[in-house]
């Protein structure tokens, strides 16, 4: 069924110049933009978005990452959009990502790790509520 799932390309993939090569890759695997907009993350938004993640040691500096330069936050559309955008993109850390993944492509290490995605369909409604407030979501 149809569902969908919220991605970063995160502010290394940004500066990196990779934006482009990876919304192709994101087109060429079957899902639909319905949502993409440029943003530079406050401290506070940043730390809202991640705010699951507030009592681990990495926290501090994937907040500094984050609010380091653009991001390009996007709504996405396919069957099974949280476990199949997973799966494009790789394991977190690009060192144990599959070939041809995302994150194996592009990612600098386990902190700039070139994309970001929705780990459930819960959190992904979140995070798209989080980036596209007036989004409307189609049943269809
Ligand atoms: P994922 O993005 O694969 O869902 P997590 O939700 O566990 O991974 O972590 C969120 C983000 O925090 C990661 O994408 C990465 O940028 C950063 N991160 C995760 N683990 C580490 C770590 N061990 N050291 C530094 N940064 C990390
Ligand atoms: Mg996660």
């Amino acid at each position: 069924m149809s569902s969908q799932t919220l991605a970063i390309i995160k502010p290394d993939s940004f500066r990196n110049k990779n934006t482009g090569k990876i919304v192709d890759r994101i087109l060429s695997a079957g899902f639909e933009i319905t949502a993409m907009e440029q943003q530079h993350l406050s401290k506070k938004r940043a730390e809202a978005f991640y705010d699951i993640h507030s009592e681990r040691p990495f926290f501090h500096d994937l907040i500094v990452f984050m609010t380091s330069g653009p991001c390009v936050p996007m709504a996405l559309r396919k069957n099974d959009a949280v476990s199949s955008f997973r799966e494009l993109i790789g394991a977190t850390d690009p060192q144990s990502a599959r070939a041809g993944t995302i994150r194996k492509d592009f990612a600098e290490n386990v902190q700039n790790n070139a994309v970001h995605g929705s780990d459930s369909d819960d959190n992904a409604a979140k995070e798209i509520a989080f980036f596209f407030p007036s989004l409307q979501i189609r049943s269809n």
